[in-house]
């Protein structure tokens, strides 16, 4: 069979990690999820959590050099050799740079981009929402996907909080670093012919059926 190899794109609130869930599920891919490795990092303290997490709070980028090694290390290790997931990473043009030559280096590449747009209206409506638990990290929104018992997960009853940067001024500094600094990889992927567009204005449902059909389609083209 051949191997997926896809990331996510798409502003803060998207959906990317809430898509990441089911497409791992449909396509028993490898999820690397950089927000959730660098805030696993931060809450173990390591190295680097430590350089991390100042930029995390202020809704900045964690600069290229601390994170792509991180991430590379991720995509080139054998749990991914078969494919993977990237959500939240490349989210700059030199980090797309480094993945597509650790691809090359692999003698493999990319399947798609699968980007998912949003206004930034929702952005800001979804990330105010948004609720995450502190044991299993599965995200929730207050209005769009409550739980089923009020700031609990339903999973294991583990307690769910807001992010630290999904307070709205640092939500609206977010939005203004994914339109400088990774706005620009849409174009970057197009001009590859990698980008698969996907409108994230619709329900998640419909959303994960549109991606999915596009993946089964690429998997497809890809075999004959
Ligand atoms: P969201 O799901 O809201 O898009 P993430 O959980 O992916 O946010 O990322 C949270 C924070 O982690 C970012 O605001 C940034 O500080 C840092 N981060 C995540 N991915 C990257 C990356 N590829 N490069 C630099 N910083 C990153
Ligand atoms: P990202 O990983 O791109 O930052 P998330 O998957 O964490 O985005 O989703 C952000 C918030 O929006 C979450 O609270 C989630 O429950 C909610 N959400 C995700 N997809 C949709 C959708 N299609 N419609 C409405 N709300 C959504």
């Amino acid at each position: 069979m051949s191997e997926l190899n896809l990331i996510l794109l798409g502003p803060p609130g998207a959906g990317k990690g809430t898509q990441a869930e089911r497409l791992t599920d449909d396509f028993n891919l490898p999820y690397i999820a950089t927000g959730n490795i660098l805030r696993a990092a931060v809450q173990e303290g390591t190295e680097l959590g430590r350089q991390a997490q100042g930029f995390m709070t202020a809704g900045e980028l964690v600069p290229d050099e601390v994170i792509i090694g991180v991430i590379l290390e991720a995509v080139e290790g054998p749990a991914a050799r078969d494919g993977f997931l990237l959500d939240g990473f490349p989210r700059s043009t030199g980090q797309a740079d480094a993945l597509g030559e650790g691809l090359e280096r692999l003698e493999r590449r990319l399947t798609a981009a699968l980007l998912i747009d949003v206004p930034d209206e929702d952005v800001v409506r979804r990330l105010s929402g948004r609720r995450v638990s502190v044991k299993t990290g599965r995200v929730y929104h207050v209005e769009f996907d409550p739980p089923k018992h009020e700031g609990r997960c339903d999973v294991d009853g583990s307690r769910l909080v807001q992010r630290d940067d999904d307070k709205p001024e640092t939500v609206r500094h977010r939005l203004e670093v994914y339109r400088t600094s990774t706005l620009p990889l849409v174009a970057y992927y197009e001009e590859r012919g990698s980008l698969r567009r996907f409108d994230g204005t619709r329900s998640p449902t419909e959303v994960h059926d549109h991606i999915r059909a596009t993946i089964a389609t690429l998997r497809l083209e890809d075999e004959l």
